[in-house]
Parts: C-alpha cells; sequence; structure tokens
C-alpha cells in the first residue's frame, strides 16, 4: 500500500473508530485514544519512513501490513465487534495483503486479523456490542468508498506505466534489431571487401585459399573432379611501360570482366596476383578444363582489349592441372598449375601448357 493511500484511509478511519469511541462513551478511556493516534495517525508515517530507509523496503512494507492487520483485528474485538468495523477492517487487511502476494498474503491477513481478535480478547473482558451509530457506520463505508477508488487509482497508475515500459520495450527491441541487422550488414560488407581485389572486383588470393581447401574436400567427398586454370597476361609490363599504369589497370579490369563472363555458376574467378588469374572448376575433368583454357587464349587473342582509344591485343599463357590428377591439396595442384604456367611462358605465350599426372 503506497504512502497516500495508507494515509488518507488511515485518517478516514481514525475518524470512523473515534467517532464509535465517543459514541460508546468510551471517549475517557485515554489509553484507546492513544492507540488509535498512534496506529492511524502516528502510524502510516512511521512505517513510510522505516520502509524507504530499509535495505529492503518490500520486506519492510509486507511488516507493515501484517501491523496493521493485526491492529485491525485487536480494535475489532476491543469495540465488540462492531458490524460495519468488523465487516471494514479485515476486508482492508485482506485485500492489501493478498495484492501483494498473493494467496499466500490472503492467509497471512486471515493470521495476523486473527491473531489481533484474540490479543483484543484476551487484554480485556471479551464484549459483544454489534450496533454502531449512523456516523460511525456511515464513515466506515466512507472508508471503505475510499480505499477501493486508491486502490483501483493506484491500479490504473501501474496499468499505464506498464504499457508505456512495454512501448518503450518494443521501441528499443526494434532499434536494437535495426541496429543488428546494420551491424550484420557492415559485417558482410567488411567480409566482402576483405575476400575482394579492389581494382577488379574479383575475389582476392585470400579468398581463394580459403574457399579451394573446402571445393577440394567436398570433391574428394564426392568423388569428383575439380579443375584449376592458372592464366598470366603475356608480356603486359609492355602495356604498362608504353601507355602508363591507368592503361594498364584498364587492361586488367577488362581482362577480369571477360574471363567472369567465361565461366559457369560455381566456378570462382580470382586475382591471384599482379597480371595472374586464377579459375577454380568444382566437377571438371581434366580434359575439359584444358578445352576451356584454350577457348580463353583463343578468346583473348581474337578479340582486342578496349583501353580509353586504344584496342590493344593481349594474349593469356595458362597453365591446368587438376584433382585427382595432381594431387588431393591445394597446395598440390597450384603447384602443378604454376609448373605448367611457367612451361607455357617458356614454350613461347599465347597458350594453354598441362602437366603431367604427378608431375
Ligand atoms: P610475362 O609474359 O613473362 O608474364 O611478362 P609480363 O610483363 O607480363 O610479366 P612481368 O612479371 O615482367 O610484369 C608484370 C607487370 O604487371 C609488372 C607490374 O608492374 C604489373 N602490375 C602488377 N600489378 C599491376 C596493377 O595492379 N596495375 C598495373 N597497371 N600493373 C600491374
Ligand atoms: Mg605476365
Ligand atoms: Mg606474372
Amino acid at each position: 500500500m503506497n504512502h497516500r493511500n495508507r494515509s488518507v484511509c488511515f485518517l478516514l478511519l481514525f475518524l470512523a473508530l473515534g467517532a464509535h469511541l465517543l459514541e460508546r462513551s468510551l471517549g475517557g478511556l485515554g489509553l484507546a485514544w492513544a492507540g488509535l493516534v498512534l496506529q492511524f495517525l502516528i502510524g502510516p508515517q512511521l512505517q513510510y519512513l522505516w520502509a524507504r530507509r530499509s535495505h529492503q523496503p518490500i520486506q519492510a512494507e509486507f511488516i507493515n501490513m501484517l501491523i496493521d492487520s493485526v491492529g485491525f483485528g485487536l480494535w475489532t474485538a476491543m469495540l465488540g465487534f462492531p458490524l460495519a468495523l468488523t465487516l471494514l477492517l479485515p476486508i482492508g487487511a485482506s485485500f492489501n495483503l493478498t495484492a501483494f502476494r498473493g494467496v499466500r498474503g490472503l492467509g497471512e491477513a486471515v493470521l495476523a486479523t486473527g491473531a489481533g481478535v484474540l490479543l483484543g480478547l484476551l487484554l480485556q473482558d471479551p464484549t459483544w456490542m454489534p450496533q454502531a451509530s449512523a456516523l460511525a457506520t456511515g464513515l466506515s463505508v466512507l472508508v471503505l468508498h475510499v480505499f477501493v477508488a486508491l486502490v483501483a487509482l493506484s491500479a490504473h497508475d501501474r496499468s499505464v506505466r506498464l504499457q508505456l515500459a512495454r512501448q518503450q520495450l518494443r521501441t528499443s527491441e526494434q532499434a536494437l534489431q535495426q541496429q543488428l541487422e546494420q551491424n550484420q550488414r557492415l559485417h558482410a560488407q567488411l567480409e566482402d571487401q576483405a575476400h575482394r581485389d579492389p581494382l577488379t572486383g574479383l575475389f582476392n588470393r585470400r579468398y581463394l585459399v580459403e574457399t579451394m581447401d573446402r571445393a577440394l574436400a567436398q570433391s574428394v567427398q564426392q568423388g569428383q573432379p575439380l579443375s584449376l586454370l592458372l592464366l598470366d597476361l603475356d608480356h603486359f609490363k609492355q602495356v604498362n611501360d608504353t601507355w602508363g599504369h591507368q592503361t594498364g589497370d584498364e587492361v586488367l579490369r577488362a581482362v577480369a570482366a571477360r574471363l567472369v563472363a567465361q565461366v559457369r555458376t560455381g566456378d570462382t574467378v580470382c586475382r591471384y596476383g599482379g597480371e595472374e588469374f586464377l579459375v577454380l572448376l568444382p566437377g571438371m575433368p581434366h580434359a575439359q578444363a584444358e578445352e576451356r583454357a584454350r577457348h580463353c587464349c583463343a578468346e583473348l587473342g581474337q578479340q582486342p582489349i578496349p583501353a580509353g582509344d586504344l584496342q590493344l591485343a593481349m594474349t593469356w599463357s595458362i597453365g591446368v592441372a587438376s584433382h585427382p590428377l595432381h594431387g588431393d591439396s591445394a597446395q598440390a595442384i597450384i603447384a602443378a598449375a604454376d609448373r605448367a604456367l611457367y612451361a607455357a611462358k617458356h614454350q613461347g605465350r599465347n597458350r594453354v601448357a598441362m602437366m603431367p599426372a604427378h608431375a
């Protein structure tokens, strides 16, 4: 029970009980009046201060409610069970503790109120005076109304706050979700950037190393071949030397695009070094890879590369190697393709060279 509700209800209870004391000519009982002032006027303020300063305010409030309940029982018995108050006080005790602690609280309220009644019966000879005057009854009914209205108001406040908190939670959940998605996008972007060559947009060597082991393991598992073309532009340095580095870059971009246009979905094209490219062909047997390499050579030889106003005739030297012919590891197959490429250069360039099996 909050401080406002307790203070207001207890003030009204003080008036109702005080009216009853006066009408029953019990006004002379100094002790009863002292008890009334203590429990209903001073009590709520002391209880509030104690609960606020306590390290365990919930526990303190629970004890406050137990004290209220014992007090209610005590008053009910000592006043001779006046009907209106006998209804009102235990209802108040049960309501507060039940709202606070559920069924357990209801049991505790019944016990505490009962203990108060017993104490009252022990402290004085049991009396039975159920009648109360119109004023005391009216005040009791008023207390009941005010009490129910205040509790309803508190419940309303709480439900509004709960709704607001839920709304805030939903908003922050949405913001968090958006942030998460943005992070995932950024992460994917960064990962993609880390795997791409900025000049040509092709995958880079790092990506190839990561991918090739996976592709090979899959080929070994499925008993499928896997081939690899290592392509190197012939006399590329001359392009740089003659037309400038920028033209050289344009040529690299154009040959990269041409290569990508010639592969199947699922093949991987990467820029392996300066003017060296690598095409990974999962599932492709050696003979078919050789045919593909010849096609690449012919395609580049037949169509010059446009670079600015120039049309530059370029050629490839290509080394071909395959799994299982040249081994089961990425390292072995790349080394075989490299040796084949070297042979192609040695034999005069603009050609495809193969390595004999396990050479
Ligand atoms: P070969 O036929 O023996 O392969 O001769 P080559 O001139 O193609 O080979 P070499 O290894 O002598 O030269 C490769 C050149 O590629 C040297 C280097 O400056 C150039 N290069 C490497 N990366 C880039 C790049 O990103 N842009 C440009 N424009 N040139 C590059
Ligand atoms: Mg070269
Ligand atoms: Mg080279």
